[in-house]
Order: structure tokens, then sequence, then C-alpha cells
């Protein structure tokens, strides 16, 4: 049941329930990270979990808010941890996503000035979308002195490890004007790293352009519904027999819900088991929306239902 209430939700999804849910189901939404790799490692089983979904006839596809890669190293990814046949338009990222976005929805006329990574760039490149580069500053320029392209109409914010404060000054300057749209991949607040370490997410960027601009950015990435009206769009994808498979409480499984699919929280990544019955059982009832259908362990639980 898509959407779950208090007294519901959280169930735990064994061999012969797990069956009976994909029978239901015609097509499968997973993140990436934390649910079938971690970093350069598949999770167990991952591999052979989604060949043997698209054996049984399954539409397959991959909703990530990892904007650092284009979709075509994605391809290479999956291909170097062992997927076979993950091919480019099952791959939808919150990079490819916002150039979507910015071509067939804003139809921006003019430039987009850029905080982001390659993935944002390349992607932007393959749609035709023009943009500038955060980075194009001589050494030493400031936002006293440094250049603004007047032809920029959109400024659009992600995760970028080389940011500095003149990009995000830039970006504040180009926001000033009403008329420049103001976008975001997402709104992820952190990344965990190996040994315990964790990255800024884009939403840490984000909020601090929202916070100097007085604006509201509009949110590509999950858990706007807009990567799943993507899907529906192109391959006429149906909610109620669709089902989104997440590690994320307030984005996937958020997501999955404002989307009408049925949710499954895989515990391989950030949000743990406690949380989610936190919110099941918690007297907030804002929470409740992510609060996810079903629980597995990992995607490996999915082994023995696809078996036969
Ligand atoms: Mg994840």
């Amino acid at each position: 049941m898509a959407g779950a209430v208090s007294s519901h939700g959280c169930r735990r999804l064994l061999g012969p329930q797990l069956r009976d849910l994909l029978i239901q189901k015609h097509c499968v939404l997973f993140d990436c990270d934390g649910v079938i790799w971690n970093g350069e490692k598949a999770v167990a089983g991952a591999p052979e979990v989604v060949g043997l979904l698209k054996k049984r006839g399954k539409r397959v596809f991959f909703v990530t808010n990892n904007c650092t890669r284009p979709r075509e190293s994605y391809v290479q990814k999956f291909s170097r941890l062992g997927f076979k046949d993950v091919v480019q338009s099952e791959i939808l990222s919150s990079a490819y996503c916002s150039a979507v976005y910015l071509r067939d929805v804003a139809k921006v006329q003019g430039k987009v000035y850029v905080i982001g990574c390659d993935g944002v760039h390349k992607e932007l490149r393959e749609a035709g979308v023009p943009f500038v580069e955060g980075e194009t500053d001589v050494p030493g320029a400031t936002i006293f002195d440094c250049p603004l392209d007047s032809d920029v109409r959109a400024v659009l914010v992600g995760y970028d490890d080389k940011v500095n404060f003149l990009k995000l000054a830039k970006a504040c300057c180009y926001l000033r004007n009403p008329d420049c749209l103001f976008l975001a991949t997402d709104r992820d607040p952190w990344h965990p790293l190996p040994r315990g370490r964790v990255t800024p997410g884009s939403g840490s960027l984000v909020v601090a352009l929202e916070t100097a601009s007085e604006r509201k950015a509009t949110v590509i990435g999950k858990p706007s519904r807009f990567m799943f009206e993507c899907i529906a769009s192109q391959f006429g994808v149906d909610p109620a027999r669709s089902v989104m498979v997440g590690d994320r409480l307030e984005t996937d499984i958020l997501f999955g819900s404002r989307c009408g699919l049925d949710t499954v929280l895989t515990l391989s990544g950030v949000s743990t088991l406690e949380q989610a019955q936190g919110y099941r059982d918690g007297r907030t009832t804002d929470k409740a929306i992510c609060v996810p259908d079903y629980v597995v362990d990992t995607v490996a639980d999915f082994l023995p239902a696809l078996a036969r």
C-alpha cells in the first residue's frame, strides 16, 4: 500500500511475500548508493537480482541523486561491478533530469550558471543546454571585479567538490534577477564515506544559496516527483504497478510514496530500521509519509523470490 499510515509499514518481506509483491509489479526502481552498491563495491547479490528481474520481464530503472557522473559513466560502472546489460536509458540521475527539465520544461532562453561536477556539465552539453561553468575566472579574481555573463537565465546547483566563495557569490548575483530560474539537482544533506567519514551533499550548497538569495530552489532529484515523471512519460510506467527500493527515508521512500509507488527500505545504506519504526510509531504525522511499506536487509533478499 503506497503512502503508508502509522499502524502499517515497515513489514519484513520474506520469500513468499516478496514473490507475491513481484508478481503484482511490472517495474522496479532502485536507488544506487547504499542499495545496489557502496562506493566501488556491488552489494552482494545485487547484479543477480537485477539480471533475474529483467529475465522475468520486469522493467528496471536506476534513480539516483548522485549528479557527479554522466550516465555513460554509470553504464561503465554497472559493467565494472558485474551488472550485465544495464543501458543508459535505464539510468536517471539528477544531473540528467536537470538537463531534461531545463530543455523541455523550463525551455530556458539563455545560459545556465552551474555549480556542479562533470556529470552535470556533460548532461547539459548532451541535452544542448548552453551553460557557464562556475570555474572560469582567472586566479585571484574576486566578486568585486570578476565578469558576470548577461545571458545567464538560470542557476543550477549540485554537488561540487571544488566549490568556493566566488562561485557562490556569482550565483547570488545572478539570482538577484527574479526572472533567473533557481534549480537544484537534489537536497541530499551529506554522504557516507569509508572509515566513518562524511562529505557535505548538494543540499548544503542549496541552503547556502537559498539563505543568501532569500529564494527557494526548484529541486529536481528525489524526493521531488520529477524523476518519476521522466520515467512515466518516456516509458508509460504505471505507478500502481511499480515499486521503489531505497536506503534513505527522506529521499527514496518519500519519493516513492509521493509518486504513488509501493516502497521498500533496504538496510544496506543510510537509514536504519529503528528510524523507520520511529517514524511509524511516532506522534509526528509529517514523517508518516517517509515510512516504507516494506523492509529488507539487502536487495539479496529478493533472490529466493526470483529463483525458479
Ligand atoms: Mg542511497
